[in-house]
């Protein structure tokens, strides 16, 4: 059929097989063409590992190292009139250019929380690799029901007081004004149990109960920061105490003292399914795009974890702050760039919006996400939707 984009919201409801196919390959390219670390990783699992920057650590890992790699994804086949997820069809693509590359690459699909996804990946690991030596946790879910049944839901909300600042309406392409309510007690606590560090220490738990991560693998999860003007909604709301969490279990994890240690790589801010979704964020995004651009620093999901595993995770010691995180968001976060985003975004209005944020820019990465707009691909031409990952488990 012919497949077209569906937008509803912030999500696009069809995905293009071809295009995201495209997507993977130029992800491939841009990694095979980069200089690597020499002692990188062998043999690493990825969760949350078809899109976004999941999909990115997973295509780096194996181009830049040769490396082994384990996905686990949360995703679904086409089905009837309905097309595929587009982390489907990238995992479908991502795994057909690894066999041509003789690469290893197999997909666990199901619920990264569940332990009967942890036991299933487990015993493909323990099957065809031995141990892992490096785990990529990438997991942005709006859910998760955990083992006595209950099920959290994240929420994006402040802290303590309401916060009203500008943002933007993408589709109209209007900026107005909007006030964030704060999350309560118990919304908090949910975020944090979706998004916080629990879940990634029960994979590090189950992992070494099983005997199935090397004694000095490498694990590191990802968070973000951003300037002031974001931290109301992010860094110091509700998905920020979830991120605190997340920060306190890689200390934890690490002071288990048994070889592993863990890490958080501070990432830029880029449009993915999930920062779509984050009120205030897609202006910051659409004028930090702009800025950055304009720079010649802007990077994307695959440019930031190429220079993740590349520059500060392998090739020597691991290069981090003085609180000992990864930051990837070195560029985004130089004083220039910054000042930039902040005399635009005191001046961003309705009248102004295309010429002070690209939001071109904006639109062209969110098609991206769901395989439209590729190069050279024929949109008008009829695709087979029916994709297969081979080594779906
Ligand atoms: P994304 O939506 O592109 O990717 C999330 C991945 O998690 C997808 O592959 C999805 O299928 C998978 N997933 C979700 N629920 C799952 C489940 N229950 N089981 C298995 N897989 C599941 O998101 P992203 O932006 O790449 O986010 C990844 C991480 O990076 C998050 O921790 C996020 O907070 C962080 N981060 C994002 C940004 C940004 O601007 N996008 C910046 C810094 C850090």
């Amino acid at each position: 059929m012919i497949v077209k984009p569906k937008v509803r919201g912030f999500i696009c409801t069809t995905a293009h097989a071809e295009g995201c196919r495209a997507s993977v390959r130029s992800q491939i390219e841009y990694v095979k063409n980069r200089p690597h670390a020499g002692n990188g990783f062998k043999k690493v699992l990825v969760i949350g590992a078809s899109m976004g920057y999941g999909l990115a650590s997973r295509i780096s890992a194996a181009y830049s190292f040769h490396a082994a790699t384990v996905g686990v994804i949360f995703d679904k086949p086409a089905s009837g009139s309905r097309t595929a997820t587009s982390g489907w069809y990238n995992t479908a693509a991502f795994e057909e250019f690894a066999a041509a590359d003789g690469l290893y690459a197999k997909t666990v699909n199901g619920d990264a929380y569940s332990q009967e996804i942890k036991d299933k990946t487990i015993a493909l690991i323990k099957a065809d690799l031995g141990k892992v030596d490096c785990v990529i946790y990438s997991l942005a879910a709006p859910r998760r029901t955990t083992a006595d049944g209950t099920v959290y839901s994240s929420v994006l909300k402040t802290v303590g007081a309401p916060y009203t600042n500008k943002t933007i309406d993408l589709k109209n392409k209007t900026v107005s004004d909007i006030t964030v309510e704060p999350a309560s007690a118990e919304e908090i606590e949910a975020t944090v149990k979706v998004m916080g560090g629990d879940d990634w220490k029960l994979w590090i738990e189950a992992l070494k109960a099983a005997d199935a991560i090397e004694d000095n693998a490498v694990t590191v999860a990802y968070s973000y920061i951003g300037p002031e003007i974001t931290h109301p909604m992010y860094a110091d709301g509700s998905i920020g105490k979830a991120k605190d969490d997340l920060f306190a279990a890689a200390k934890e994890i690490t002071a288990a003292d048994d070889g592993i240690k863990a890490y958080i790589s501070v990432n830029k801010a880029l449009v993915t399914q999930s920062s779509a979704a984050i009120p205030i964020v897609p202006l910051y995004i659409s004028i930090l795009y702009k800025v950055m651009k304009e720079h010649g620093v802007h990077e994307g999901c695959i440019e930031q974890m190429s220079r993740m595993f590349n520059e500060k995770l392998c090739g020597g010691s691991v290069l981090t702050d003085s609180e000992g995180r990864i930051r990837m968001d070195d560029l985004e976060m130089q004083p220039e760039i910054q000042a930039e985003v902040d005399r635009l975004w005191a001046d961003i209005s309705t009248e102004n919006l295309s010429d002070h944020a690209d939001l071109d820019g904006y639109w062209e990465d969110f098609y991206k996400l769901f395989g439209f707009g590729a190069e050279g691909v024929d949109y008008e031409a009829e695709i087979d939707q029916n994709v297969n990952i081979p080594s779906i488990q």
